[in-house]
């Protein structure tokens, strides 16, 4: 008799490692360096496609772990799953992120050595579900330790609050992510979590005060109105009705289906608990939380001077007591900037517009300071309690690595869906048409369109119909779009690294592999003196003098031959047609984005006045005032910009993942209407371009498409060859080179490793593996 794979797996597929190779026809290859044909996009596409269609949503490339969002509860993480996959090779199991998971654990605990597992993809492609579902597989397979179990929990609890303050419903994702996320999870020398650290990468802050049509602001705040006690709303001040408050209104979708605010707050306020917060600190919390709102509803009316006065007394009174300060200050700060001249100190008037825009950036300040509060506050809960014993010294650590993806607003660029714009139902119209009329609650700063290039200023907003506006990229996707080509150069670097010493390991000679290295954007990017930050950053320092434009102008003037820069003033004649007079346009990796200048400069300096900041260092909240310290105000050095902070916050991040194994998980979003079932090939074919999968696999495969210890070979395949078969008494090295001579490999086929066989071509293999068949 010979060796047959027999196990199936629950989904139907055979288990083991080449079983999926028979069934190849039928549900892909699980790998997809065995992809014949494996520079095709379509070939690709069309695995990915017949795996999705048999609910099979993740496939590999080498050790890189690609998953397609089923958008449905495939049944596919319970603990039994967990156990299947615990303790087996990774090949020897169908593709599941509880083999990385296994995979990385074991790497953890038998060398020793820290890992990373660094997840990608666009927002709705399932970052979050992964890392989630990989912290649940740690908490409950793992050891637990010996004392402080309560580590286990607060590593799970510290989702929902990070969620509830740092997650939203967008058009994209009802739960999506405003920050990015890297998480350690530190292990004790009996692979037990003892403790666990979080960083946090740029909130999107913009949202406490605005947002798109069809998307809410972060959820707690409705978490909090929907399900706080009627009790506590009244020391608030709170109303029930989301509806009441001008900073929950703008996005006209308070109520979503997916979203039930009322359970999820109480998971929230259970969950505040274990990570050891005390009922004194929940309620100044929730003081901030609430004072966001109230400053939202805070009006002004202009005097005969046309100066800027509070007529909203109620909420400055609420205010006044959730945040500790004296209400004259407040409202002060509110409606004067303070400054200081000749060592005098001035007080100016603001207009309507002036005031109303400090209102806001005083709302973004607290909310954003209380979200990096919240991480420190968790940091401290979950910091290992053995820190200071010697076993410290001996924690292995595996970080979580949760990020957003690159960002690049398609226009039209899911064709199957019909042209109507999902959030204001109106028919997209598309370059050079007319345009529908702008609603009232359209955002007032969409002045031009890179799509339909001439729409009067005011009077009409383009929208493309995955229901994103069309308005070139900001500053956010600037920083944004930075980050993911530091983690595209990195990829590139470790995983060719990684395929260095594997050959140098295995005796083979390391054969070179031509790919695009991003360097030169990123240098492009954050260089000193001549990158796009540093010129950001000399523009900022010009109060008064600079402004959009003028950043724009100098980045010409500095920046004129770079292959991957362009400008209105710089393109030819053709491209120029496609870029307005305020836009620049950088050739990413994975392709061309055109960002708008407008806001850089406001956004990059992030200034609050000195006098809102005085007022808020004096707070009684004393959450506020740890979030402003007073050496803010004696401090003569000028605070770092928000690139810059980014980028030296990016700078670590690499360090620290550079630092660590890497293990990744590619994530695909299939279509953008969040369906299951539904694989909409125009999309997905613009993720594989932007998480670099086909360099990812021309890599992986510039060598050997296959390669397998020769123990697990030679099981396989020892029923072809009379000599090897039923047993092979020698080295299994010696069986697999007769085993493959009697097969007919030719010496350009294949070569022979220290402990494995690397086979050149996935024909080769596919040959060997439909003899078994016969
Ligand atoms: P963002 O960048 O916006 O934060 P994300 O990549 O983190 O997006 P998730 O929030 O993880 O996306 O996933 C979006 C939604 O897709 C989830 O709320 C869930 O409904 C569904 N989903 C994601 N992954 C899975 C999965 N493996 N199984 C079932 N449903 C999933
Ligand atoms: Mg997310």
């Amino acid at each position: 008799m010979r060796y047959r794979a027999s196990a199936l797996g629950s989904d139907g597929v055979r288990v083991t490692m080449e079983s999926a190779l028979t069934a190849r026809d039928r549900v892909g290859v699980q790998d997809f360096v065995l992809l014949e044909n494996f520079t095709s996009e379509a070939a690709f596409i069309e695995n990915l496609r017949r795996r999705f269609r048999e609910n099979l949503i993740y496939t590999y490339i080498g050790p890189v772990l690609v998953s397609v969002n089923p958008y449905r509860d495939l049944q596919i993480y319970s603990r039994q799953h967990m156990e299947r996959y615990r303790g087996v090779s990774f090949y020897e199991v169908p593709p599941h992120l509880f083999a990385v998971a296994d995979t990385v654990y074991r790497a953890l605990r038998t060398e020793r050595r820290d890992q990373a597992v660094m997840i990608s993809g666009e927002s709705g492609a399932g970052k979050t579900e992964a890392t989630k579902r990989l912290l649940q597989f740690y908490a409950e397979t793992c050891p637990a330790p010996e004392r402080g179990g309560a580590v286990r929990d607060r590593l799970l609890q510290s989702n929902p609050v990070l969620e509830a303050f740092g997650n939203a419903k967008t058009l994209r994702n009802d739960n999506s992510s405003r920050f990015g996320k890297y998480m350690d999870v530190q292990f004790d020398f009996k692979g037990a979590p003892v403790g666990g650290h979080i960083l946090s990468y740029l909130l999107e802050k913009s949202r406490v005060v605005h947002q798109n049509h069809g998307e809410r602001n972060f959820h707690v705040f409705y978490q909090l109105l929907e399900g706080g006690e009627e009790e506590m709303l009244r020391r608030l001040g709170l109303e029930r009705n989301p509806q009441s408050y001008l900073y929950l209104v703008k996005g006209q979708c308070a109520k979503v289906s997916s979203i039930n605010d009322k359970s999820d707050w109480k998971v929230v306020r259970k969950a505040l608990t274990v990570i050891d917060f005390t009922e004194d600190e929940i309620e100044d919390l929730l003081s901030i939380v609430a004072s966001v709102l109230h400053l939202g509803n805070i009006h002004f009316a202009a005097d005969e001077e046309s100066n800027a006065q509070v007529t909203t007394e109620n909420q400055l009174k609420y205010l006044t007591r959730l945040l500790g300060v004296e209400g004259s200050t407040l409202r002060e700060a509110l409606t004067h900037r303070k400054i200081i001249a000749k060592g005098e100190e001035l007080l100016s008037p603001l207009n309507l517009e002036q005031a109303a825009y400090v209102r806001d950036a005083l709302a973004k300040a607290v909310y954003s300071r209380t979200f990096t509060w919240l991480v420190r506050k968790i940091n401290r809960s979950l910091a290992s309690k053995d820190a200071e014993s010697p076993s410290w010294r001996s924690t292995t650590v595996l970080g979580l690595l949760d990020i957003y993806g690159f960002e690049v607003f398609q226009h039209n660029r899911s064709a199957s869906l019909p042209p109507v714009c999902l959030s204001s139902h109106l028919p997209c119209p598309g370059p050079h048409l007319p345009l529908p009329r702008v609603p009232d609650n359209a955002p007032s700063h969409l002045e031009s369109c890179s799509v339909c290039l001439s729409p009067a200023p005011g009077s009409v907003y383009p929208l493309n119909y995955c229901g994103l506006f069309c308005f070139p990229h900001s500053f956010e996707q600037f920083c944004i779009n930075y980050c993911n080509e530091k983690l595209q150069q990195l990829f590139i670097e470790l995983t060719l690294k990684s395929e260095q010493e594997e050959y140098e390991a295995e005796g083979i000679a390391w054969e070179p592999v031509q790919y695009f290295n991003n360097k030169i954007i990123c240098d492009l990017v954050e260089e000193k003196f001549k990158g796009i930050i540093s010129i950001l950053d000399e523009e900022c320092l010009r109060p008064g003098e600079a402004t959009d434009l003028t950043f724009l102008e100098k980045l010409e003037d500095t920046i004129k031959h770079h292959p991957h820069f362009l400008t209105h003033k710089l393109a030819d004649q053709r491209t120029r047609k496609s870029l307005g007079r305020g836009e620049f346009r950088l050739l990413h990796y994975a392709g061309e984005v055109t960002y708008s200048v407008t806001g850089f400069l406001d956004k990059n300096n992030d200034l609050l006045f000195r006098n809102l900041k005085e007022t808020m260092c004096s707070s009684e909240n004393p959450i506020m005032s740890q979030c402003f310290d007073r050496s803010e105000l004696s401090d003569k050095k000028r605070p770092e910009t928000v690139a810059t902070q980014f980028k030296m916050s990016l700078l670590q991040l690499v360090e620290i993942l550079k630092s660590k194994e890497p293990a990744y998980v590619r994530c695909i979003k299939p279509n953008d209407a969040k369906q299951p079932g539904r694989f909409d090939e125009v999309l997905i074919r613009h993720q594989v371009k932007y998480l670099g999968l086909m360099e990812n696999l021309r890599v992986r495969r510039a060598g050997f498409a296959y390669r397998r210890k020769y123990e697990a070979f030679l099981q396989r395949y020892k029923s072809l060859c009379p000599e090897t078969w039923p047993t092979w008494k020698g080295r299994p090295q010696d069986g697999v080179a007769v085993l493959v001579r009697h097969l007919g490999y030719k010496p350009e086929e294949y070569k022979m490793g220290r402990t494995k066989i690397f086979i050149r071509f996935p024909k080769t293999l596919f040959a060997t593996e439909d003899a078994l068949e016969v």
